[in-house]
Formats: C-alpha cells, sequence, structure tokens
C-alpha cells in the first residue's frame, strides 16, 4: 500500500509519526518475515492503533503478525490507564487464549510404539470441536466461582495442586473479574464448555525436547533434552467470544464521539475511566479466569490419560506446569513511559508477556532467570520456550511473539491442502495427529504457518525473548 517503513536498526521498522497519528508504529521483523507482513492489511491495521487515545511510545507489530479484527494478531499497544482508553478488539475475541506447557519425567524413549494408544486416549478424553460439553458439567455456582476465582477455584474442587497455581501467569487469578459484568449469553455458552479445547487452531500436543540453548535455563525451568512435555493451546470458548461481541456493540453505541474519530470502526474503544471502561475490564479479567479454568481442566484430564496409559500416578511422572502464558489479553501494568511510571493497559493480541528477571510479576521459581514464554509453531515444526528477554521492558512493553503466526486464509488453506495427505505426510515422520474433521487438518497444516525459527531468531536478537529450549511435536489433537 501507500505506507512507507523507515528502517531504525536489524529487525525494527518504523512508521513516522505524521496527520492524526499520535505515536510512531514499530514493526519487529527480519527483511523475509517483513515480506509476509506487508502482503495483507497489517501495517495499515496497525497505523490505525496509533490514533488511539492515550497510546504511549509506539504500536507494536512482533515478527509473526498478521491482519486480525481491527488490529494485527502479533499487536501491542501500551494505553494510559488513567486518559486513555481500552479497546477490545485490540485484546481479541477470544479472550485469554494462551497455552500451558505441561512437564514430565518421560523420555522419548518410554514413548516410542505407543503414541497411537496415546493420541487415541487424549481424543476420547480431552474433549474438543465445535460442539458437545467439557469436563465439567457447570452448573450456575461453578461457573460464577470460575469466573471470580479461576485456578484457585480448580485447587479447591480438587482440579489442580499448589504449584499449577504458582505456574501460571498471575497465579491463575486475576482479582479484578466481576462476574456481574459478564453478559447472560456470554455465561450460557461458556457453562457446558467448562474444559474443551475447542476447533480449529486450538490444540493439545505431546512434544520432545529436541533441542536445548540455555542449559543453565533450562535445568532452571526443570527441561533437558529427550524429554517429554505437553502443550496445550485454548482459550476462553464461546463465552470470550460472545462477551467481546456485546461489548464492542455497547462501545459502539455508547462511545460513538471517541469510535467516529478513530480510522476504523473495529477499533472501537471505551475511554478510561468510563462506567463501560470498567465494566468491560472486569468482565473481559473474568473471561481470563474462565480460560485458566479451561485449560486447567484439559491439564487434569491430561494427568489422568498419562496415569492410565504409563501405569503410575501423575505426581510419579513429574507432570508439574511449567508455565502457562496469556496471548489475548490487556492488563493494568506499569512502564517507563519517558523516564515516568506510568499504568497502562497493555494490550497483547496474539503477543506474550515476556517478563525479564527480577520484574515482581515473575514467580518465585523463574525470578532469577525470567518468566518462561512458550510459542508454539506447528504440528510440523517445532515450538519453543523462552525466557523473558533483558529488553523486552525497554523495547516493546515486556513483550514477545506468541507463535509462527498464520501465513493464508483458512479458506486458501482448504484449497492448497488435503487433510488426509497432511496426516500421513505427518505420520510418515512420527507425528501423530488425531482430529475431528480432515477440514481441521487442511486449514491447520504446517505450510499455513510462518517459519517459527526465524520469528524467535528475531525475539533472540532484539533481546525480548530469548530462547531456552526447542521442542518437536510426537502427538496432536485438534477439535
Ligand atoms: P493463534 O493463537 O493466533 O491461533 O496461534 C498460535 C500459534 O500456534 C500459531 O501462530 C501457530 O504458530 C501455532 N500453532 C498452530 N497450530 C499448531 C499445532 O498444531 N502445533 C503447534 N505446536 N503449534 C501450532
Ligand atoms: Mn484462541
Ligand atoms: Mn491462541
Amino acid at each position: 500500500g501507500d505506507i512507507t517503513l523507515r528502517k531504525v536498526r536489524e529487525n525494527v521498522w518504523e512508521i513516522p509519526q505524521e496527520g492524526d497519528m499520535r505515536v510512531p508504529a514499530r514493526v519487529f521483523a527480519s527483511e523475509r518475515l517483513l515480506e509476509e507482513i506487508v502482503e495483507d492489511r497489517t501495517l495499515e491495521q496497525l497505523r490505525n492503533a496509533t490514533h488511539l487515545p492515550g497510546i504511549r511510545k509506539y504500536a507494536i507489530c512482533m515478527p509473526d503478525g498478521h491482519q486480525g479484527y481491527g488490529f494485527p494478531v502479533g499487536g501491542v499497544a501500551g494505553i494510559d490507564a488513567e486518559n486513555g482508553c481500552i479497546s477490545p478488539g485490540a485484546i481479541g475475541y477470544d479472550v485469554n487464549c494462551g497455552v500451558r506447557m505441561i512437564k514430565t519425567d518421560l523420555s522419548y524413549a518410554d514413548l516410542r510404539g505407543r503414541e497411537t494408544e496415546l493420541v487415541d486416549a487424549l481424543f476420547e478424553a480431552v474433549p474438543s470441536g465445535l460442539g458437545g460439553g467439557g469436563v465439567l458439567e457447570g452448573d450456575h455456582g461453578i461457573l460464577e466461582s470460575a469466573l471470580e476465582r479461576g485456578v484457585e477455584w480448580c485447587l479447591e474442587a480438587g482440579y489442580a495442586v499448589e504449584s499449577d497455581l504458582e505456574h501460571c501467569e498471575d497465579n491463575g487469578v486475576r482479582r479484578d473479574a466481576d462476574p456481574e459484568a459478564v453478559p447472560q449469553r456470554a455465561k450460557d455458552r461458556g457453562q457446558n464448555q467448562m474444559g474443551s479445547l475447542g476447533s480449529g487452531n486450538h490444540f493439545l500436543e505431546v512434544q520432545r525436547v529436541a533441542e536445548v540453548f540455555d542449559p543453565e535455563t533450562a535445568e532452571a525451568y526443570g527441561l533437558e533434552a529427550d524429554q517429554v512435555v505437553v502443550l496445550i493451546h485454548c482459550g476462553s470458548r464461546g463465552l470470550g467470544h460472545q462477551l467481546c461481541t456485546e461489548y464492542l456493540r455497547r462501545i459502539e453505541t455508547t462511545h460513538s464521539g471517541l469510535v467516529d474519530a478513530l480510522p476504523d470502526k473495529e477499533l472501537a474503544a471505551a475511554p478510561a475511566g468510563s462506567q463501560l471502561a470498567e465494566e468491560y475490564y472486569g468482565a473481559m479479567c473474568a473471561a481470563t479466569n474462565f480460560a485458566w479454568v479451561n485449560r486447567q481442566l484439559i491439564t487434569h484430564r491430561t494427568r489422568t490419560v498419562f496415569a492410565d496409559v504409563f501405569g503410575e500416578p501423575w505426581e510419579e511422572l513429574g507432570m508439574e506446569l511449567l508455565y502457562d502464558v496469556a496471548h489475548n489479553i490487556a492488563k493494568k501494568e506499569v512502564h517507563d513511559v519517558d523516564g515516568e511510571d506510568r499504568e497502562l493497559y497493555v494490550h497483547r493480541k496474539g503477543a506474550t508477556r515476556a517478563f525479564p528477571a527480577a520484574r515482581p510479576e515473575v514467580p518465585d521459581a523463574y525470578r532469577d532467570v525470567g518468566q518462561p514464554v512458550v510459542i508454539p509453531g506447528s504440528m510440523g515444526a517445532g515450538s519453543y520456550v523462552l525466557r523473558g528477554g533483558a529488553n523486552s521492558l525497554d523495547v516493546s512493553f515486556g513483550s514477545t511473539a506468541h507463535g509462527a503466526g498464520r501465513l493464508m486464509s483458512r479458506t486458501r488453506a482448504k484449497n492448497e491442502f488435503r487433510g488426509g495427505d497432511v496426516q500421513s505426510e505427518l505420520e510418515g515422520r512420527e507425528v501423530y495427529v488425531k482430529a475431528q474433521s480432515g477440514a481441521t487438518i487442511a486449514e491447520e497444516a504446517p505450510g499455513v504457518y510462518k517459519d517459527v525459527d526465524e520469528v524467535v531468531r528475531v525475539s533472540e536478537a532484539l533481546g525480548i525473548g530469548d530462547p531456552v529450549v526447542r521442542v518437536e511435536p510426537i502427538c496432536n489433537i485438534k477439535g
């Protein structure tokens, strides 16, 4: 398009501030990734975001960025929490979509020959797909508790252990949650989906550690070569989606002045301090808790399956949570802006918090090395565990990428790939995939994603997230 980028330094590109832009925009990418980023509406959406009232420093696009609803997936915006705004489109429909990694004491050799048994058992035990229920038949009381207390509720109800809380972003509970602000229709949709993967891009993957880059940090994380781990990717299901839809509508009508002044209605935002901003924030935090409960219930089922298949209690199998990170969220955080500490709504949409060592939010277990950051690649390529980089607070409001990032639409993917072919090709490489439909496998074929190695190289080069280990897929279940 007509958007010119200025190269600031290696891997850093800027859309200079002009016209009604309140700040410049920055893209973190190598030349090669940039070629992909300029193909869709990402840059235009990023420039639009610089019009949001109260946005600080610059609007950011991560190396895995691509276009999304109003705001790029792979986007970060730090917006003043006192006189700025909060924008649901810059958080995403799937509130607290995120990933968690569970460790085991098993090695790849322990698992060889049992892949099909394991993938079948997981597929049976973990609800997935569009329909169907969840791990729990949630009643009203259970749902309210989940919205209010997140993983704390799971602990009381016997679905979690103490260390699960410690190894979860924010200890698995947002205290600002306001269940009453969650629309009834959102609750209705979520109630029978508690503990379910959902469809499409969400997955559960058994993996093995293939490469260790940083042995000291790997040791602090309890990771070593050949170890079997499990990665779970899902979010807040219909509850988050419904909530986002309804709040967008309310914001458009209640704050039409602010919305009309924006270059794209999809960026609709509620002004900080308004009743609607408070309500949305409380509702979004409640949906965040719901998503954590969702991932925890799936963890519970996963542990049970491993115990059955390997004939030992899960505790004996060392199935501790490494960490759980959100990648669709906004949070009030304090950051340095022009030498002053400011409270910001840090919007991360398809971006992961990557706090370095010493930052108080990093749990005790990882305080000395930085928080774990989990970056999935695809069911064919590897995935990564990084640690929060020393430069992340300066460069990206303490954030890095969230994946490889999509390269093509689902429609195009279905034309280019056939599910059955992808599945057998993967099986030839000893990766066992099971999904509700062949279409899902085609839509999620490794070829629809960018090069995750390149994304991680950029993160490392900028010092915002440093690779600790790379993992490779063994078994994968999808909705
Ligand atoms: P999103 O949350 O935007 O859907 O994507 C998260 C990331 O997960 C994608 O950018 C992609 O790199 C990665 N991903 C998608 N499917 C799979 C999968 O089956 N296995 C792994 N390891 N990663 C995946
Ligand atoms: Mn999601
Ligand atoms: Mn996601």
